[in-house]
């Protein structure tokens, strides 16, 4: 999959169009624009273009325009994990001339001739969030690595502690894996989440970024990138996603934190998780990406164990392609050469080791409520933070941003009250996680997925501007939850809106720290909210 990449994409896990006004055809090609959220003049603005189902995109380019002035033009190819089918044109329209307010962009298919046409609304200039527009990008040089950040961040107020961390989770490795480094590793510290939090291409690309939603793992998600750079360095030929990954947490002792991955993964096992390692290591980044790295990462550890460092690494970098395209098939026929044992074989004692293992109730929890965790995770991005989604996530060459002067790609993000709430939750829920409260972390998250679905059923911010419409969605009430109505006319849903014995409720919430006063206007219609407090949520209007 990562081959079908320009970039050799390799993420840590799993890794709006808010001012965009389709006018023609919405239902026949749909469009991102970039930076996420507002656009504000003096932005260099980049188009995803995506095909409707059925469309042959073969021969078939995307022109842009702004009245006879074209902008660029591009065509059609897969894009990021998932080989998302679109045409990007990259930072293609400066808006620094313009004046703020409504400017129509014409799309024209060629060699069709198919036009349509979309409005976009230019921000002011001086409305653009801090720390734009003063922010930029500089640079900090440590034993290891050239550690790239955007001023007015978290990472610039804490870069000599990163340069620190970078420096000892490099030499660590170097030492491991026995590979000394001929020129630095370039580091990219992105404030805002991407994916799950790193990747590794021409850099590695790191978030870094005060209340984190998936945890401030900084040593870790590093050590795990740092992997994946020696790992290259190393060298080989086939190096199967599985191993890569697998490597990478195993040597990293854990996913997003210390793990024990024997007694972990066979909590697969009772949890009825376990993926077949052919299904695994044909198709890794589609399967549950908890469940996969950890599933790797303990082969790997088994390997290690039963045949020693140097033979599995000799194994690793000795796997070739075979003529079906098949990683299971190119690691069965390495293992028969280096261990005389077919893939099958291997996976029957991988799975008899598991089998003889017991998994402490602990480790049984904190699996379950991780799986729990990400998967939330990966559903809030596709439904709020799409750009962030690590099969389709924006991944903008830091080079060319450098080159360019941009640094609102990654600084800016979806911020949307829904994005606060939600992200918000994420973070009280990652916290739970990590002090061992998995009754508490799981939910919360059934709190975001009811907000989830709330406002999957009503894509309008999830808001009805009268109650019961919202009332009415098919959202079960999750056990443990009560619901909660934050209204000036709680009176009218109480009576109305409420029927004694039903389980059906549209919920939203409203983060602690925040009261309906400060709710800003595109929700303040909003009826109803359950905040989430001491229990995950609260109902705090009664
Ligand atoms: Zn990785």
């Amino acid at each position: 999959m990562r081959r079908l990449v320009t970039v050799h994409w390799l993420l840590i896990t799993c890794l709006l169009v808010a001012c965009v006004a389709p006018v023609t055809p919405p239902e026949k090609f749909s469009l991102i624009t970039h930076p996420d959220g507002r656009l504000y003049v003096g932005d260099q603005v980049s188009f995803e273009v995506m095909m409707p189902s059925g469309f042959k995109p073969e021969g078939h380019e995307v022109q842009v325009s702004l009245g006879d002035k074209e902008l660029g033009r591009a065509g059609f190819g897969p894009y990021g994990v998932a080989g998302r089918t679109e045409a990007t044109l990259w930072w293609a329209w400066d808006t620094r001339d313009l004046q703020p307010g409504p400017e129509t962009l014409t799309f024209t298919l060629l060699p069709d001739g198919l036009t349509w046409q979309e409005t976009v609304t230019l921000q002011p200039q001086s409305g653009v969030p801090p720390p734009e527009p003063g922010a930029h990008w500089a640079v900090l040089t440590s034993d290891c690595c050239i550690l790239n950040y955007i001023t007015g961040t978290a990472a610039e107020r804490d870069i000599a502690s990163l340069a620190q961390v970078a420096d000892e989770e490099a030499a660590d490795l170097s030492a491991r894996m026995d590979e000394s480094l001929s020129e630095k590793i370039p580091l990219v510290f992105m404030p805002r989440v991407l994916g799950n939090g790193g990747f590794a291409g021409n850099a590695i690309y790191v978030s870094y970024l005060d209340n984190d939603y998936l945890g401030n793992a900084t040593a870790q998600v590093l050590h795990h990138e740092f992997v994946h750079w020696f790992d290259t360095l190393a060298g080989g030929d086939l190096r199967p996603t599985i191993f890569q990954e697998g490597l990478a947490v195993y040597l990293s002792g854990g996913h997003f934190k210390p793990e024990p991955l024997i007694p972990r993964a066979a909590a697969l096992l009772e949890l009825h998780w376990y993926i077949p390692l052919r299904t695994l290591a044909d198709e890794f980044y589609p399967q549950q990406h908890e469940i996969g790295y950890l599933e790797a990462a303990a082969l790997v550890g088994y390997m290690v164990e039963a045949y020693g460092w140097k033979a599995f690494d000799a194994f690793y970098r000795d796997i070739h392609a075979t003529p079906d395209g098949r990683d299971s098939q190119a690691i069965d026929t390495a293992l028969q050469a280096h261990f005389g044992i077919t893939f099958t074989e291997l996976e029957g004692s991988y799975l008899e080791l598991l089998k003889g293992q017991t998994a402490p109730a602990d480790v049984r929890d904190d699996l379950r409520s991780s799986v729990q965790f990400y998967d939330t995770v990966c559903r809030y991005q596709q439904a709020l933070d799409p750009s962030a989604y690590f099969m389709t996530a924006w991944l903008p060459d830091y080079m060319m941003m450098i080159q360019r002067g941009i640094v609102a790609d990654f600084l800016r993000h979806p911020g949307g009250m829904d994005n606060r709430l939600i992200e918000a939750m994420l973070v009280n829920a990652d916290h739970s996680l990590r002090a061992g409260e998995y009754d508490q972390a799981e939910r919360t998250l059934k709190g975001v997925n009811v907000l989830l679905d709330v406002l999957r059923a009503y894509p309008n911010n999830g808001m009805q501007t009268s109650v019961c419409p919202a009332l009415r969605t098919k959202v079960r009430v999750p056990e443990g939850f009560r619901i909660g109505a934050y209204s000036r006319k709680i009176k009218t849903f109480r009576r109305v809106c409420q029927p004694a014995g039903s389980s059906y409720f549209a919920v939203v919430m409203v983060a602690s720290g925040y009261h309906y006063g400060q709710i800003p206007p595109p929700i303040k219609g909003a009826m109803i909210f359950v905040s989430q407090l001491k229990y995950g949520l609260h109902h705090n209007c009664r």
